[in-house]
C-alpha cells in the first residue's frame, strides 16, 4: 500500500511517499524557517501563503523522489489538525482535490499522532502499547500508545509547551528563532549548573508539566542582571534552562514508567531531537531495563513521511474521510 502524505500545519510545506507504513520512499520538506525568522515567530498570514506557492512542487517531488505517479497511489494522507487554520486548510485543500480528481481514498491525519508515529519508521520492531512522550512546539504530551490510533494521555502541559519554551527563552537571551537548536548549540559551550532554575511539581496531575514558572525565573534573572549592570553568560543561561527542562521531562518519564509498568519508551516531536534530552532518557531507561525510541531529528520536526506511516494504520484500519474533511485547529489527540 502506497500512501502520499501531504503536511502544512505550520512552516514546513511538506510531502513523503510511504509504502506499507514503514517504509519511506521519499520525504520533501520545504522550510519557511527562513522568512519567519525576520519576525521572530511563525507568522500565520506568511505560512498560508508560503504553503500555497510551495505545495504543487513540494508533492511534484515526493512523487518524482519515489520514482512513483499519481496512478499508483492507493490512498492520501493528510494533517487536517491541530495548527494554524490557513496553514492546515492549504494541505487539506490540496487532499481533496488530488483525491477528488484521481478518485484516490483520503485519509485526515492528527498532526501529533504523526509525530508518535514517526518512531515507527526507523524503529521496524516498535509495535504497541509503549509509552510516549510528545515534545513539540504547542504539545507536551506523556501518553500510552495502546494500540495503532489508540492513546490514553497520562499528562500535559497546564501553560507552554516545551518547545514554546525553548523557543520564548531565546528570544529573550537574544538568539533568535526558532530557539530549539539554538540553545542546544550554544549550551554545548555552558554550564548547566550555573544558575539552579525551579523544576515544577504539579500536586494534583503526577505526569503534567508546567514551563511558564521556569521560563519566568530565567526572564527575572534576565532583568536582575540589567538592573545590576551585569553581562549575562548566554552559554551558561541556555545550558541551566535546558537542563531544568530535560529534567522535569525525564523525571515526569521515569514516574509513568514505573507506575504502569511500561517496557518501551518513545520520544517525539521537535525538542526529541535534542541531544540533552535524548542521552538523558537513553541513561534512565537503561537503569530500568526500559527499551528506547526516538526518531531521527528530520523525522522528530515536522514532515510528511511520519503523516504517511499514521495515514497507513488508520487506512488499514478503515478510515476514509470524504471530500467535507476540514481543518480542525484545535483537534485533540483521539478525537475525530
Ligand atoms: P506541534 O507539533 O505541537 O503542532 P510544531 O509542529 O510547531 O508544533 P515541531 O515542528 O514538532 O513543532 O517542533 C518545533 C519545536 O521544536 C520548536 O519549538 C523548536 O524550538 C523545537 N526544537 C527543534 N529542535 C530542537 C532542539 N534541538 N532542542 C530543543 N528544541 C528543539
Ligand atoms: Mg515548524
Ligand atoms: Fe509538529
Amino acid at each position: 500500500i502506497k500512501i502520499l502524505a501531504i503536511e502544512s500545519s505550520c512552516d514546513e510545506t511538506a510531502a513523503a511517499v510511504v509504502v506499507n507504513g514503514r517504509d519511506v520512499r521519499s520525504n520533501v520538506i520545504s522550510s519557511q524557517i527562513a522568512l519567519h525568522t525576520l519576525y521572530g515567530g511563525v507568522v500565520p498570514e506568511i505560512a498560508s501563503r508560503k504553503h500555497i506557492e510551495k505545495i504543487n512542487q513540494v508533492i511534484e517531488q515526493a512523487l518524482s523522489d519515489a520514482d512513483t505517479t499519481l496512478d499508483d497511489i492507493d490512498a492520501i494522507g493528510v494533517t487536517y489538525g491541530p495548527g494554524l487554520v490557513g496553514a492546515l486548510l492549504v494541505g487539506v485543500a490540496e487532499a481533496k482535490a488530488i483525491s477528488y480528481a484521481k478518485n484516490i481514498p483520503l485519509v485526515g491525519v492528527h498532526h501529533i499522532e504523526g509525530h508518535i508515529s514517526a518512531n515507527y519508521i526507523e524503529n521496524k520492531d516498535l509495535e504497541p502499547p509503549f509509552l510516549c512522550l510528545v515534545v513539540s512546539g504547542g504539545h507536551t504530551h506523556l501518553v500510552k500508545v495502546l494500540d495503532y490510533g489508540k492513546y490514553e494521555i497520562l499528562g500535559r502541559t497546564r501553560d507552554d509547551a516545551a518547545g514554546e519554551a525553548f523557543d520564548k527563552v531565546a528570544r529573550a537571551i537574544g538568539l533568535g528563532y526558532p530557539g530549539g537548536p539554538k540553545i542546544e548549540k550554544v549550551s554545548h559551550e555552558g554550564n548547566p549548573h550555573a544558575m539552579e532554575f525551579p523544576r515544577a511539581k504539579i500536586a494534583d496531575g503526577p505526569y503534567d508539566f508546567s514551563f511558564s514558572g521556569l521560563k519566568s525565573a530565567v526572564l527575572n534573572y534576565l532583568n536582575g542582571c540589567q538592573m545590576k549592570g551585569i553581562s549575562i553568560v548566554q552559554a551558561d543561561v541556555a545550558a541551566s534552562f535546558q537542563k531544568a527542562v530535560t529534567d522535569v521531562l525525564i523525571g515526569n518519564a521515569m514516574k509513568a514508567i514505573d507506575e504502569f509498568k511500561m517496557d518501551k519508551f518513545a520520544i517525539a516531536g521537535g525538542v526529541a531531537s535534542n541531544g540533552v534530552l535524548r542521552e538523558g532518557m537513553r541513561e534512565a531507561c537503561e537503569k530500568k531495563g526500559v527499551q528506547f525510541y526516538h526518531p531521527s531529528p528530520i523525522f522528530c520536526t515536522d514532515n510528511a513521511a511520519m503523516i504517511g506511516v499514521a495515514a497507513y494504520y488508520d487506512f488499514i484500519h478503515g478510515q476514509r474521510d470524504g471530500l467535507d474533511l476540514n481543518a480542525v485547529p484545535n483537534l485533540k489527540l483521539g478525537e475525530r
